[in-house]
Order: structure tokens, then C-alpha cells, then sequence
């Protein structure tokens, strides 16, 4: 096989090792996907385009929660239960906050232990380059290929801030907010907007001492649930505890996805939100190709801050500045 730094690469033989079910073939083109390189950019189109016809088919489960919630515990438990009941599962994160800090926090494989070597699973960290837009197209393109490849159940994880859960909401048909028992937590909750976004909550670490508060939290958050209009006229979020550690409850949650899925199915909004995800992806794309556009030529770009400085001293409205960046796209 020729490594992707080669400037080309033969689609047809990496689309066939991909959905012959190689996975050295999948790393290699969701690496292809993610390079910046304008011929592996095209490349990758080219590929993700071949693919097609294969994707579309997989559970796709969003992740969200705070560090210290258990999602690593919860995806590997998860995970785990999944391939027993014959699935193939891909883990994937959007962690934009790792092109900062240089590592990916989330998708580590080492965070999950028993999925991380079985034959049935895989893992992929965040893309750790470029803005939230930018690692939320990389991993929606991965998400395709590993689809193409054969998984069968798509977990996207993120952790609970802002921007990035509306992104991974975005790319999935449920979302699944992990909670903790806490007091407290659940008003956190409610007021960043994340219970509204929640196909469904679950919380987790209801073991031991735990379970009694865990319940405590599952009442609190449905009569919280009541006062929300929910996304769904057909839907109504359900509030599951469960434990990650022993795995009591991870059977009941599969079965709340299934049903949200045949739910949301039966009353047509599963389709319709695919195809309005669908149209968000061509906007966002086109977005980072038309910044990444006034980023690549360096003549552009002096341009672009000349611009900037006029705007910046109020020489020329920020109207007319935009006007003079929009000609240069032309
Ligand atoms: P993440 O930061 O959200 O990925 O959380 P981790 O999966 O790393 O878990 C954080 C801590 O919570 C670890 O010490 C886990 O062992 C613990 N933990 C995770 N799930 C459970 C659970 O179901 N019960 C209990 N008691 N502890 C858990």
C-alpha cells in the first residue's frame, strides 16, 4: 500500500481495502481526509464520493458530558455490550480544543481498554487541526468511512462545551447527554441549553451507595423535562440511570436508542433530519473552503489584512470591506 504523503493515490484500490474491511486501510483514509494537502483534499472528495452508495446505514449515537462523568468508561461498557449483540462500533471524538493543548483528550485509545483491541471495534481521536468547523468536517467525512468500512454503530463523543455538542448533535441521529449524580449538575445542565438539545439523559455511576441519588437526579431532571418543549412533538427525552462500571442499565439504554430510532423513523423526522444535516454539511463546507481560500494565496491574504486595517480605523465601513473580500473571491 503507498502511504498518503504520496502525492497520488489510487482511489479504487484504497475504496475496495476499505470495504474489504482492512483496517489499515481505513486509518489510511480517514488520514487522507484529514490532511490539509490540497491533492489529498481532492483526493479524499474523490473517495468519500466513490464510497457513498455504502454509508448512511449506522446507528449514529452523539456523546456528550463533563470530564469526570465516565465517557470513556461508558463508550468501552457500551461498546463492549454492542459487538456481544453482534455490532461493529467506531469511535470517533470532536475535540476541537486538542489543536491548542497538541493532544486529543477524547478518543484515546488507551482510555478504552477492551475496545481498543477488539477486531469488532475502533477508535479514532479528534482531528487535531483547525477550528470547530473544521475538526466537525473531518469527523463527519470519518464517520462516512467507517460506515463504508462496515461499523455498524457510530459513536461521536464530545465533551460538554457549547459549540462542539451542537456540532455533534449535527451529525447524529441521537444524542445522549451522560450525567452524574450530583447535585447540582443537573441545573448545569438545563441552563447551558444541553437538556434541549438531549435525545435522550442518562445518568451514570448508579452503583453502590450511588444508586439512591442517581434516582433522586433521574426524578429531578424528567419533572425539569416537563417544562422544556421537547425537539420532538413525537418524543419525549427519557431519563435512564445506569452504571458504566457494572454494566446494570446499559442493556435499557441500548433499547431507548432503538426506540427513539423506530420512533423518530415512523413519524418521518428521522429522514428529515438526515437530509437538513445533509444541507448544513455542503453550507458548512463551503464555508471552510471559502476562509480557506482567503488563507491560501499570500497575496490574498495581505489583501484581506489591509482590508482588516482600514476596517479597523474606520476608514471604511465593515459592509464595504466585506463587499472588497467578496470580489476577491471571484
Ligand atoms: P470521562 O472523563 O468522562 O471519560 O470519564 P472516565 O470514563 O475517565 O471516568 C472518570 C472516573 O469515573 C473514573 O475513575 C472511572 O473509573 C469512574 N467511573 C466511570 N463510570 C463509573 C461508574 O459507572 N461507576 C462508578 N462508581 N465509577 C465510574
Amino acid at each position: 500500500m503507498t502511504s498518503p504523503t504520496n502525492s497520488r493515490v489510487d482511489i479504487k484500490s484504497l475504496a475496495g481495502d476499505l470495504r474489504s474491511g482492512h483496517r489499515a486501510a481505513l486509518a489510511r483514509a480517514i488520514t487522507l481526509v484529514e490532511s490539509r494537502r490540497g491533492d489529498h483534499q481532492a483526493a479524499a472528495r474523490e473517495l468519500v464520493q466513490a464510497l457513498l452508495p455504502h454509508t448512511g446505514k449506522a446507528i449514529r449515537v452523539g456523546i456528550t458530558g463533563s470530564p469526570g462523568v465516565g465517557k470513556s468508561t461508558t463508550i468501552d461498557a457500551f461498546g463492549m455490550f454492542l459487538i456481544e449483540h453482534g455490532h461493529k462500533v467506531a469511535v470517533l471524538a470532536v475535540d476541537p480544543s486538542s489543536a491548542r493543548s497538541g493532544g486529543s483528550i477524547l478518543g484515546d485509545k488507551t482510555r478504552m481498554a477492551r475496545l481498543a483491541v477488539s477486531e469488532h471495534g475502533y477508535i479514532r481521536p479528534s482531528p487535531s487541526s483547525g477550528t470547530l468547523g473544521g475538526v466537525a468536517a473531518k469527523t463527519r467525512e470519518a464517520m462516512l468511512l467507517c460506515e463504508a468500512a462496515g461499523f455498524d454503530v457510530i459513536l461521536v463523543e464530545t465533551v460538554g462545551i457549547g459549540q462542539s455538542e451542537t456540532a455533534v448533535c449535527d451529525m447524529t441521529d441521537s444524542f445522549l447527554a451522560l450525567m452524574l449524580p450530583g447535585a447540582g449538575d443537573e441545573l448545569q445542565g438545563i441552563k447551558k441549553g444541553l437538556v434541549e438539545l438531549a435525545d435522550m439523559i442518562a445518568i451514570n455511576k448508579a452503583d453502590g451507595d450511588n444508586v439512591k441519588r442517581a434516582n433522586r437526579a433521574a426524578a429531578e431532571y424528567r419533572s425539569a423535562l416537563h417544562i422544556l418543549q421537547p425537539r420532538s412533538e413525537h418524543w419525549r427525552p427519557p431519563v435512564v440511570t445506569y452504571s458504566a462500571l457494572t454494566g446494570a442499565g446499559i442493556a435499557e439504554l441500548w433499547q431507548k436508542i432503538l426506540d427513539h430510532r423506530s420512533t423518530m423513523t415512523a413519524s418521518g423526522e428521522f429522514a428529515a433530519r438526515r437530509r437538513e444535516q445533509q444541507v448544513r454539511w455542503m453550507w458548512s463546507i463551503l464555508e471552510q473552503r471559502t476562509m480557506a481560500r482567503l488563507r491560501s494565496d499570500a497575496s490574498v491574504r495581505a489583501k484581506v489584512k489591509k482590508i482588516e486595517a482600514e476596517v479597523a480605523a474606520g476608514r471604511i465601513t465593515p459592509a464595504l470591506g466585506a463587499e472588497e473580500i467578496t470580489e476577491m473571491l471571484k
